[in-house]
Protein backbone atom coordinates (compact mmCIF):
# COMPACT_ATOMS: atom_id res chain seq x y z
CA UNK A 1 0.00 0.00 0.00
CA UNK A 2 1.02 3.32 -0.26
CA UNK A 3 0.53 4.83 3.05
CA UNK A 4 0.76 8.78 4.10
CA UNK A 5 2.24 9.59 7.19
CA UNK A 6 1.08 12.80 9.13
CA UNK A 7 3.76 13.76 11.43
CA UNK A 8 5.66 10.80 10.47
CA UNK A 9 9.20 12.64 11.73
CA UNK A 10 7.86 12.17 15.66
CA UNK A 11 8.02 10.09 18.29
CA UNK A 12 5.06 7.58 16.97
CA UNK A 13 4.53 8.18 13.28
CA UNK A 14 8.72 7.61 12.89
CA UNK A 15 8.43 4.06 14.52
CA UNK A 16 5.19 3.43 12.60
CA UNK A 17 6.66 4.57 9.42
CA UNK A 18 9.70 2.08 10.05
CA UNK A 19 7.08 -0.94 10.49
CA UNK A 20 5.31 0.26 7.89
CA UNK A 21 8.91 0.26 5.34
CA UNK A 22 9.80 -3.02 6.49
CA UNK A 23 6.43 -4.56 5.54
CA UNK A 24 6.74 -3.58 1.78
CA UNK A 25 4.12 -0.43 1.85
CA UNK A 26 5.35 2.99 0.76
CA UNK A 27 5.56 5.87 2.70
CA UNK A 28 5.03 9.40 2.16
CA UNK A 29 6.00 10.94 5.23
CA UNK A 30 3.75 14.78 6.00
CA UNK A 31 5.75 16.73 8.71
CA UNK A 32 6.20 20.26 9.44
CA UNK A 33 9.55 19.44 11.64
CA UNK A 34 8.04 22.31 14.15
CA UNK A 35 8.05 19.31 16.79
CA UNK A 36 9.17 16.45 14.46
CA UNK A 37 13.13 15.84 13.76
CA UNK A 38 14.82 15.63 10.26
CA UNK A 39 17.11 12.77 12.04
CA UNK A 40 13.78 10.29 12.69
CA UNK A 41 13.03 10.34 8.92
CA UNK A 42 13.84 7.22 7.31
CA UNK A 43 15.77 7.53 3.54
CA UNK A 44 13.37 4.85 2.51
CA UNK A 45 10.59 7.36 2.92
CA UNK A 46 9.35 10.43 0.63
CA UNK A 47 9.63 13.43 2.47
CA UNK A 48 7.13 16.75 2.23
CA UNK A 49 7.35 19.47 4.56
CA UNK A 50 4.22 21.00 5.14
CA UNK A 51 1.93 22.54 7.70
CA UNK A 52 -1.35 20.80 7.95
CA UNK A 53 -2.94 24.35 9.47
CA UNK A 54 -1.91 25.71 5.39
CA UNK A 55 -4.68 23.75 3.18
CA UNK A 56 -2.45 24.52 0.02
CA UNK A 57 0.31 22.54 1.82
CA UNK A 58 -2.33 19.21 2.53
CA UNK A 59 -3.62 19.39 -0.81
CA UNK A 60 -0.41 19.52 -2.84
CA UNK A 61 1.13 16.55 -0.63
CA UNK A 62 -2.26 14.47 -0.48
CA UNK A 63 -2.26 14.94 -4.85
CA UNK A 64 1.19 14.33 -5.05
CA UNK A 65 1.14 11.05 -3.20
CA UNK A 66 -2.22 9.72 -4.12
CA UNK A 67 -1.50 7.16 -1.04
CA UNK A 68 -4.52 4.33 -0.71
CA UNK A 69 -4.89 5.27 3.12
CA UNK A 70 -3.43 8.09 5.86
CA UNK A 71 -2.04 7.36 9.09
CA UNK A 72 -2.75 10.21 10.64
CA UNK A 73 0.02 11.22 14.02
CA UNK A 74 0.35 15.47 13.59
CA UNK A 75 -1.09 16.96 16.28
CA UNK A 76 -0.25 18.64 19.35
CA UNK A 77 -0.67 16.55 22.56
CA UNK A 78 0.16 18.03 26.05
CA UNK A 79 -2.39 17.87 28.46
CA UNK A 80 -0.89 20.83 30.39
CA UNK A 81 -0.07 22.99 27.53
CA UNK A 82 -3.73 22.30 26.27
CA UNK A 83 -5.26 23.60 29.72
CA UNK A 84 -3.28 26.72 29.52
CA UNK A 85 -3.35 27.61 25.47
CA UNK A 86 -6.49 25.34 24.19
CA UNK A 87 -6.74 28.02 21.21
CA UNK A 88 -3.26 26.31 19.83
CA UNK A 89 -5.18 22.53 20.06
CA UNK A 90 -8.49 23.14 18.54
CA UNK A 91 -6.58 25.28 15.97
CA UNK A 92 -4.12 22.80 15.11
CA UNK A 93 -5.73 19.10 15.62
CA UNK A 94 -8.87 20.32 14.69
CA UNK A 95 -8.66 23.02 12.17
CA UNK A 96 -5.87 21.00 10.73
CA UNK A 97 -7.74 17.78 10.72
CA UNK A 98 -10.52 19.27 8.33
CA UNK A 99 -8.02 20.48 6.36
CA UNK A 100 -7.05 16.78 6.37
CA UNK A 101 -10.31 15.17 5.58
CA UNK A 102 -11.08 17.66 3.16
CA UNK A 103 -7.83 17.11 1.21
CA UNK A 104 -8.32 13.32 1.30
CA UNK A 105 -11.63 13.54 0.15
CA UNK A 106 -10.66 15.56 -2.68
CA UNK A 107 -8.07 13.13 -3.49
CA UNK A 108 -10.41 10.18 -2.80
CA UNK A 109 -8.76 8.67 -0.05
CA UNK A 110 -11.28 6.96 2.26
CA UNK A 111 -9.33 4.96 5.04
CA UNK A 112 -7.33 6.92 7.80
CA UNK A 113 -5.83 5.57 11.14
CA UNK A 114 -6.27 8.09 13.50
CA UNK A 115 -4.22 8.47 16.72
CA UNK A 116 -6.39 9.29 19.13
CA UNK A 117 -6.36 8.93 23.06
CA UNK A 118 -7.65 7.91 26.21
CA UNK A 119 -7.39 11.79 27.21
CA UNK A 120 -11.00 11.44 25.34
CA UNK A 121 -12.30 9.57 28.17
CA UNK A 122 -11.98 11.92 31.05
CA UNK A 123 -12.21 10.47 34.35
CA UNK A 124 -14.69 7.72 33.77
CA UNK A 125 -16.77 6.32 36.54
CA UNK A 126 -15.81 2.74 35.53
CA UNK A 127 -12.61 0.72 35.30
CA UNK A 128 -10.88 -0.37 32.75
CA UNK A 129 -12.21 2.10 29.58
CA UNK A 130 -14.02 -0.07 27.41
CA UNK A 131 -15.00 1.93 23.79
CA UNK A 132 -18.04 2.15 25.05
CA UNK A 133 -16.94 3.90 28.13
CA UNK A 134 -18.37 8.06 27.70
CA UNK A 135 -16.13 9.94 26.65
CA UNK A 136 -15.98 13.63 28.54
CA UNK A 137 -12.44 14.62 28.07
CA UNK A 138 -11.22 16.84 31.50
CA UNK A 139 -8.79 19.21 29.36
CA UNK A 140 -8.98 20.52 26.02
CA UNK A 141 -6.23 18.09 24.23
CA UNK A 142 -8.58 15.48 24.82
CA UNK A 143 -11.07 17.50 23.57
CA UNK A 144 -9.74 18.08 20.48
CA UNK A 145 -9.01 14.24 19.74
CA UNK A 146 -12.74 13.73 20.32
CA UNK A 147 -13.77 16.60 18.02
CA UNK A 148 -11.66 15.10 15.34
CA UNK A 149 -13.02 11.59 15.91
CA UNK A 150 -16.62 12.92 15.66
CA UNK A 151 -15.87 14.72 12.34
CA UNK A 152 -14.21 11.75 10.94
CA UNK A 153 -17.53 10.26 11.99
CA UNK A 154 -19.57 12.36 9.37
CA UNK A 155 -16.98 11.63 6.93
CA UNK A 156 -17.67 8.22 7.04
CA UNK A 157 -21.00 8.46 7.07
CA UNK A 158 -20.95 11.22 4.17
CA UNK A 159 -18.26 10.76 2.33
CA UNK A 160 -17.51 6.88 2.94
CA UNK A 161 -14.79 7.16 5.04
CA UNK A 162 -13.27 4.27 6.72
CA UNK A 163 -11.85 5.59 9.93
CA UNK A 164 -10.64 3.63 12.60
CA UNK A 165 -9.63 5.75 16.11
CA UNK A 166 -6.63 4.09 17.96
CA UNK A 167 -7.18 5.74 21.39
CA UNK A 168 -3.57 5.48 22.72
CA UNK A 169 -3.13 5.06 26.75
CA UNK A 170 0.65 6.29 27.79
CA UNK A 171 3.04 5.73 24.96
CA UNK A 172 6.58 5.51 25.90
CA UNK A 173 9.79 3.54 25.31
CA UNK A 174 12.21 3.35 22.55
CA UNK A 175 12.57 1.21 19.20
CA UNK A 176 16.59 1.37 17.43
CA UNK A 177 17.47 4.91 16.97
CA UNK A 178 13.58 6.15 17.16
CA UNK A 179 13.32 7.49 20.85
CA UNK A 180 11.43 10.27 22.11
CA UNK A 181 12.75 13.82 22.07
CA UNK A 182 10.41 16.72 22.84
CA UNK A 183 12.00 20.72 22.83
CA UNK A 184 10.17 20.93 25.85
CA UNK A 185 10.02 17.66 27.96
CA UNK A 186 6.81 17.13 29.79
CA UNK A 187 6.17 12.69 29.81
CA UNK A 188 7.14 11.41 32.86
CA UNK A 189 9.76 8.95 31.88
CA UNK A 190 12.06 11.06 29.55
CA UNK A 191 11.96 13.55 32.36
CA UNK A 192 12.81 10.53 35.09
CA UNK A 193 16.05 9.70 32.67
CA UNK A 194 16.97 13.19 32.37
CA UNK A 195 17.61 13.36 36.50
CA UNK A 196 19.24 9.78 35.84
CA UNK A 197 21.37 11.66 33.06
CA UNK A 198 22.45 14.44 35.28
CA UNK A 199 20.35 16.97 33.69
CA UNK A 200 18.02 17.80 36.03
CA UNK A 201 18.20 17.43 39.31
CA UNK A 202 15.11 15.93 40.94
CA UNK A 203 11.41 14.22 39.67
CA UNK A 204 8.30 16.63 40.68
CA UNK A 205 5.74 14.57 41.08
CA UNK A 206 2.18 16.16 40.28
CA UNK A 207 -0.08 15.52 43.02
CA UNK A 208 0.40 13.18 45.80
CA UNK A 209 -3.55 13.49 46.79
CA UNK A 210 -4.97 12.01 44.14
CA UNK A 211 -8.12 9.15 44.73
CA UNK A 212 -5.39 6.22 44.36
CA UNK A 213 -3.84 3.51 46.31
CA UNK A 214 -0.78 5.51 46.48
CA UNK A 215 -1.97 9.10 46.43
CA UNK A 216 -0.43 9.58 42.92
CA UNK A 217 -2.16 9.25 39.19
CA UNK A 218 -2.15 6.00 37.69
CA UNK A 219 -1.63 5.49 34.10
CA UNK A 220 -1.37 2.69 31.69
CA UNK A 221 2.04 2.57 29.74
CA UNK A 222 1.65 1.20 26.33
CA UNK A 223 5.34 0.67 24.25
CA UNK A 224 6.00 2.84 20.91
CA UNK A 225 6.12 -0.52 19.39
CA UNK A 226 3.87 -2.21 20.34
CA UNK A 227 1.46 1.20 18.89
CA UNK A 228 3.51 0.75 16.24
CA UNK A 229 2.09 -2.68 15.03
CA UNK A 230 -1.22 -1.84 16.10
CA UNK A 231 -1.31 0.86 13.09
CA UNK A 232 0.27 -1.88 10.79
CA UNK A 233 -2.48 -4.69 11.72
CA UNK A 234 -5.31 -1.88 11.28
CA UNK A 235 -4.16 -0.37 8.25
CA UNK A 236 -3.91 -4.30 6.78
CA UNK A 237 -7.50 -5.05 8.33
CA UNK A 238 -11.04 -3.53 6.96
CA UNK A 239 -11.95 -2.85 10.56
CA UNK A 240 -13.36 0.82 11.25
CA UNK A 241 -14.24 1.90 13.98
CA UNK A 242 -12.37 2.88 17.87
CA UNK A 243 -9.87 0.50 19.64
CA UNK A 244 -8.04 1.09 22.41
CA UNK A 245 -4.16 0.65 22.86
CA UNK A 246 -2.92 -0.24 26.22
CA UNK A 247 -1.52 -3.12 28.34
CA UNK A 248 -4.68 -3.30 30.70
CA UNK A 249 -2.26 -2.98 33.67
CA UNK A 250 -1.91 0.41 35.82
CA UNK A 251 1.37 1.86 37.19
CA UNK A 252 1.29 4.88 39.80
CA UNK A 253 3.95 7.67 39.53
CA UNK A 254 5.69 6.84 42.34
CA UNK A 255 5.87 3.24 40.40
CA UNK A 256 7.34 4.07 37.67
CA UNK A 257 9.62 6.45 39.76
CA UNK A 258 10.59 3.51 41.28
CA UNK A 259 11.21 1.58 37.95
CA UNK A 260 13.00 4.02 36.89
CA UNK A 261 15.66 3.84 39.65
CA UNK A 262 15.95 0.27 39.23
CA UNK A 263 16.72 0.48 35.75
CA UNK A 264 19.43 3.61 35.78
CA UNK A 265 20.91 2.95 39.00
CA UNK A 266 20.13 6.42 39.98
CA UNK A 267 18.30 7.74 43.30
CA UNK A 268 16.14 10.31 41.26
CA UNK A 269 15.08 12.25 44.13
CA UNK A 270 11.40 13.05 44.07
CA UNK A 271 9.15 15.71 45.79
CA UNK A 272 5.59 16.13 45.79
CA UNK A 273 4.81 19.02 43.77
CA UNK A 274 1.23 20.49 43.26
CA UNK A 275 -1.15 18.69 40.62
CA UNK A 276 -0.99 19.51 36.57
CA UNK A 277 -4.33 20.75 35.33
CA UNK A 278 -6.59 18.66 33.43
CA UNK A 279 -5.06 15.32 35.06
CA UNK A 280 -7.38 12.86 35.44
CA UNK A 281 -6.32 10.39 38.41
CA UNK A 282 -6.69 6.64 37.17
CA UNK A 283 -6.77 5.56 33.34
CA UNK A 284 -6.29 2.20 32.53
CA UNK A 285 -7.25 0.19 29.51
CA UNK A 286 -9.55 -2.81 28.70
CA UNK A 287 -7.71 -4.21 25.67
CA UNK A 288 -9.96 -7.21 24.89
CA UNK A 289 -11.57 -4.97 21.42
CA UNK A 290 -8.13 -4.90 20.01
CA UNK A 291 -7.17 -8.35 20.30
CA UNK A 292 -10.64 -9.71 18.82
CA UNK A 293 -10.57 -6.82 15.84
CA UNK A 294 -7.08 -6.51 15.42
CA UNK A 295 -5.51 -9.33 16.59
CA UNK A 296 -3.46 -7.10 18.49
CA UNK A 297 -1.98 -7.42 22.60
CA UNK A 298 0.68 -5.77 24.04
CA UNK A 299 4.27 -7.29 24.01
CA UNK A 300 5.72 -4.96 26.58
CA UNK A 301 3.82 -4.66 29.58
CA UNK A 302 6.54 -4.60 32.22
CA UNK A 303 7.29 -0.98 33.17
CA UNK A 304 10.99 -1.53 33.84
CA UNK A 305 11.66 -3.51 30.64
CA UNK A 306 10.03 -0.63 28.75
CA UNK A 307 12.35 1.84 30.66
CA UNK A 308 15.03 -0.34 29.49
CA UNK A 309 14.37 0.73 25.98
CA UNK A 310 13.72 4.58 27.12
CA UNK A 311 17.02 4.30 29.02
CA UNK A 312 19.01 2.83 26.29
CA UNK A 313 18.28 5.12 23.81
CA UNK A 314 18.55 8.39 25.81
CA UNK A 315 22.20 7.34 27.23
CA UNK A 316 22.77 7.36 23.03
CA UNK A 317 21.22 10.34 22.58
CA UNK A 318 21.64 12.39 25.83
CA UNK A 319 20.99 15.84 23.73
CA UNK A 320 17.85 14.17 21.79
CA UNK A 321 18.05 13.68 18.38
CA UNK A 322 20.23 17.04 17.69
CA UNK A 323 23.19 15.71 19.00
CA UNK A 324 23.44 12.80 16.99
N1 LIG B 1 4.01 13.42 35.86
C1 LIG B 1 4.71 13.78 37.00
N2 LIG B 1 5.90 14.45 36.87
C2 LIG B 1 6.44 14.77 35.66
C3 LIG B 1 5.72 14.39 34.49
C4 LIG B 1 4.51 13.73 34.64
O1 LIG B 1 4.27 13.52 38.12
O2 LIG B 1 7.53 15.37 35.59
C5 LIG B 1 2.75 12.68 35.99
C6 LIG B 1 1.56 13.36 35.32
O3 LIG B 1 0.94 14.27 36.20
C7 LIG B 1 0.68 12.14 34.98
C8 LIG B 1 1.69 11.01 34.73
O4 LIG B 1 2.92 11.45 35.33
O5 LIG B 1 -0.09 11.78 36.11
C9 LIG B 1 1.92 10.77 33.26
O6 LIG B 1 2.15 12.03 32.66
P1 LIG B 1 2.72 12.20 31.19
O7 LIG B 1 2.92 13.67 30.97
O8 LIG B 1 3.91 11.30 30.99
O9 LIG B 1 1.58 11.62 30.24
P2 LIG B 1 0.02 12.05 30.09
O10 LIG B 1 -0.72 11.17 31.06
O11 LIG B 1 -0.11 13.50 30.37
O12 LIG B 1 -0.28 11.73 28.67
Amino acid sequence: MRVFVTGGAGYIGSVASKHLLDAGHSVTVFDSLELGHEEALDERAEFIKGDLRNYRDILDAMDRARPDAVMHFAAYALVGESSANPGKYFRNNDCGGVNLAEAMNECGVKRIIFSSTCATYGQPDTMPITEATPQRPTNPYGQSKLIFEQMLGWYAKIHAFQPVFLRYFNACGAEGRLGEDHAVETHLIPNLLKVALGQSGRIQIFGGDYNTPDGTCVRDYVHVSDLARAHLLAIESDFSGAVNLGTGHGFSVREIIEAAREVSGHPIPADVAPRRAGDPDFLVSDPSKAAQVLGWKAEHTEPKAIIETAWGWHRAHPSGYAGK
